[in-house]
């Protein structure tokens, strides 16, 4: 920090962004590029702390530097600009004797309406009055200036303050402490600041836009922020300041920048001005590199450039812009993938409502975050989590979100509140995960006692009621309603095209179905890496095949029931390889256990009986000889495949003769086929022994030949401690984080939900494993498995196909750890691509960084 506790910004000046904000340094870079910036000090962090605990900047010199009658303002100048920060105040300087002097130059009108601004700002901001009591005045008159300065008196019993050195410290020290008050801290640590984000300030001679003729102050930009399409937008207004002509009436004397029909623009009237405008948004996109907004002021025909911001923008946009910078050669490839958060992209993928469809809004709000969801009301966090771990969609329903709330909100498809506005907590929150969210819907009551949600109509919603939200129209609709899958454009496409040219860990999808694997191809997914046969076997037909299976007395019996589930699972297969076009499919053989599929009430044991031609008794009986103490630790996964072989052998057979099929009309298909929950490598060896003979059998039956690879889940500790002698009889090993996560912790995944907020808030798990990998843990014997499987086999693919597979953390740890490819839910596939290109970039970077020294 300079002795005098600021720093006159100059070309050469020492402004860097971590230490003077990133609007010092952008105005910094304007100077360079010889616009015409009026004077400006900048304070650092250190200097703006020091204000808020007392400590001055010498406040003196700082008014010299701008000569005599100075009139300031002061811009907050964060780190990152998206961290925000306190209000600009513009005016500063202004009293009774300037106001008479400026009256003589500038005339009354003008003199008053700068003063009345400078009072509003003032009362507002430092001397914390009501806004609503200084509302800007309907006309700069007399009166009105004499009424701000009466009610300034009477509400703080002083006089408004003359000296332009208290008027300043008060409006710094504001301002400083603005910026360490609770509210601004948790909205920016929202926005992704560290808890101790400094603030810097940029104090600026005022130009002023209240000069003669067409003298006033506009904004302009090259491109539009909500499709990133490059066109010249802004706003012009005579006799104004700031950011006034963006939000004048339409109907005032507004001018249009560009030559318009409509009116005046100034291109028309001031070319002199426009040409250099122009010639400065092409500066500075190229050398800022970045498309900014301009705010300037025209002051008698004189151009001043007052600051540039980063254009706001839509997720869309911000796509276009990257690569359309990079397409002109401004930034590289690798850039443009860095610029964009792989988290951001759930805008540009989420689904939307189908505007052909129904839709019945019970309540409308704020669109504060895009997308639409549908699921259940949940009225809790506690609630949503529960939900959640039942596998459950469910619509957050508060009368608005507090930081305790975070964990239900990951839990939650959707969030609805009845308060609260765009720079809301839910809505912050819910952007930043990508989650449909409708905040401030103030005509729904909520009654938490009685779990009740009216509806301004009277219709009455409980808890488990379906709704969807649609953050995009900021409505609730009752019930769920069709939705739109999302749109991707040229220009996400090829950036994901070259977020794959430096991604060096491979991507695939979870797909059950022929949708999933759909989209598993529109998201450009390197394969299937974890296909769930269970979710085959739930429609009616193909149920009742299973449960006459499941009570077949014999091994004939069970075969007989198990042909009639092969032609289905055959054309299941059949459908996923011929969508997926030759790229790996994994099939993961039959793991929950087998009383999933039984009936639960009597109702439905009445109907299995009759369906099955069996006394309701046996049914009961068999139904409960069925039943498990810890079924999740018990005959499920590989334990019925060993016990019950005859599942295994449909299945492999279906593969094995859906593979000849597809590979008859397309790319030859070498299927994966996968064993769940393996825990010794005997299971392994008896599994693998029935396949292959399943396979010859089935390449003399068909005289065709084919390959597959066999692999297993790596889901139990000891399946990773043992995964030495397990990789000899696997071809590929994929590490199922939710049983092993479950297994690790000894912690039910399904029942988890209900004191995991509570654990977290305790600081006994940092997160919820199951949500973030835990690198501790789960992480080591992820690291022992990988280590030992590759040391017996040095050939074997790895790979992780849990929840945490789409987590830039989780993939983060993978590449470390040496796997080849993660698998996640198609919707997270570019996440994840992106994620893992900007793990390889950085890499290389710091790479690179480390060679330079
Ligand atoms: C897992 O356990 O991580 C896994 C992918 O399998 P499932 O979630 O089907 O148990
Ligand atoms: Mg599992």
């Amino acid at each position: 920090m300079s002795e005098l506790g600021f720093t006159e910004i100059t070309a050469s000046a020492p402004i860097v962004t971590t230490r003077h904000g990133g609007r010092a340094k952008c105005l910094q870079r304007l100077i360079r590029l010889d616009m015409p910036v009026p004077r400006t000090v900048a304070l650092d962090f250190d200097a703006v702390h020091g204000v808020s605990a007392g400590e001055m900047p010498d406040l003196k010199a700082m008014l010299d530097l701008f000569g005599p009658d100075p009139l300031l303002s002061v811009r907050p100048s964060s780190e990152d600009p998206d961290w925000g920060g306190p209000s600009a105040i513009l005016n500063i300087g202004m009293n009774d004797a300037l106001h008479a002097k400026l009256v003589g130059s500038h005339g009354e009108a003008a003199a008053n309406a700068l003063y009345l601004r400078f009072i509003q700002s003032y009362a507002v901001h430092v001397g914390r009055l009501d806004p609503d009591d200084f509302d800007a005045a309907d006309a700069p008159t007399a009166e009105a200036l004499q009424d701000a300065l009466e009610l300034y008196e009477e509400e703080t019993d002083s006089y408004f303050p003359q000296d332009p050195q208290v008027q300043l410290a008060e409006i710094l020290r504001s301002m400083a402490r603005a910026w360490e008050g609770t509210t601004a801290r948790l909205l920016r640590e929202a926005k992704g600041a560290p808890a101790d984000a400094g603030l810097g300030l940029v104090v600026q001679k005022m130009a002023l836009g209240v000069g003669k003729g067409l003298s006033g102050s506009g904004v302009m930009q090259f491109v539009n922020g909500d499709t990133g399409l490059r066109e010249v937008r802004g706003r012009y207004l005579c006799k104004s300041q700031g950011r006034d002509a963006l939000t004048a009436p339409d109907d005032s004397d507004v001018m249009y920048l560009t030559r318009d029909p409509r009116g005046r623009s100034i291109e028309d009237v001031l070319p002199q001005n426009f040409a250099d405008l122009i010639t400065y948004g092409d500066k500075v996109r190229t050398r800022l590199r970045e498309e900014m907004q301009i705010e300037f002021t025209i002051e008698n025909e004189q151009l001043f450039i007052l600051d540039a911001v980063r254009v706001q923008r839509s997720e869309r946009a911000n796509v276009r812009i990257a690569v359309e910078l990079a397409n002109d050669g401004i930034i590289g490839h690798d850039e443009a993938v860095l610029r964009i958060p792989p988290r951001a992209l759930a805008e540009l993928l989420h689904s939307q409502v189908d505007p052909k469809g129904d839709r019945d809004v019970f309540a409308e709000g704020i669109a504060a975050s895009p997308g639409a969801a549908t699921g259940k009301i949940v009225f809790n966090a506690r609630a949503a989590q529960a939900m959640a771990a039942q596998d459950e969609d469910c619509i957050l329903v508060r009368r608005e979100t507090s930081p305790e709330d975070i964990r239900g909100m990951h839990a939650a498809r959707g969030i609805l509140t009845i308060r609260g506005g765009i720079t809301s907590h839910a809505a912050v929150i819910a952007r930043g995960l990508g989650l449909p969210c409708v905040v401030g819907a103030g005509d729904l009551k909520l009654d938490k006692k009685k779990g009740k949600l009216i509806a301004p109509d009277g219709r009455v919603f409980r808890e488990g009621d379906v709704i969807t939200v649609d953050g995009a129209a900021g409505e609730a609709l009752s019930g769920s309603v069709d939705l739109l899958p999302p749109e991707l454009g040229d220009c996400f496409k090829k950036l994901m095209t070259w977020a794959d040219e430096f991604r060096d860990i491979g991507i695939r999808a979870n797909a059950d179905t022929p949708p999933d694997a759909d989209k598993a191809v529109m998201f450009e997914a390197e394969g299937i890496g974890l296909c769930r046969t269970e979710h085959m076997f739930i429609d009616d037909d193909r149920l009742l095949a299973m449960r006459e299976m499941i009570f077949a007395n014999s091994s004939e019996d069970r075969r007989a029931a198990l042909e009639r589930l092969l032609p289905m699972q055959r054309d299941d297969f059949t459908a996923l390889f011929r969508i997926m076009q030759g790229k790996p499919v994994c099939i993961r053989l039959f793991d929950p256990p087998l009383h999933e599929f039984l009936p639960h009430g009597r109702e439905g044991m009445r109907e299995l009986a009759e369906a099955l031609d069996l006394p309701i008794s046996d049914v009961t009986m068999r139904v409960a000889g069925l039943r498990e103490f810890n079924p999740m630790l018990g005959m499920r996964g590989v334990r019925l495949g060993v016990t019950v072989p005859e599942i295994y052998d449909m299945q492999a057979r279906a593969i094995f003769e859906a593979t000849i099929e597809v590979s008859k009309i397309g790319d030859p298909v070498v299927p994966e086929i996968m064993i769940p929950l393996v825990s010794a490598k005997r299971e392994v060896e008896i599994v693998k022994t029935r396949i292959d003979a399943v396979a010859a059998a089935v390449r003399v039956e068909a005289e065709a030949d084919f390959t597959y690879r066999l692999g297993v889940m790596v889901e139990t500790p000891r399946a990773a401690l043992r995964a030495d002698e397990i990789a000899h009889h696997a071809s590929f090993m994929s590490f199922g984080t939710n049983d092993l996560t479950q297994m690790t912790y000894g912690l039910s995944r399904d029942d988890a939900g209900r004191f995991m907020g509570e654990y977290v808030n305790q600081g006994v798990y940092v997160e919820d494993p199951f949500h973030t990998l835990d690198r501790d843990g789960v992480g080591e014997l992820l690291e022992i498995g990988a280590e030992r499987a590759r040391g017996a086999r040095e050939e074997v693919t790895l790979s992780i196909c849990g929840e945490h597979g789409g987590n830039p953390e989780s993939i983060a740890f993978c590449r470390e750890a040496g796997f080849d490819y993660v698998s996640c839910s198609p919707f997270r596939v570019p996440v994840a691509r992106l994620a893992a290109a900007h793990l390889a970039i950085q890499d290389r970077m710091a790479q690179e960084a480390e060679k330079a020294k």
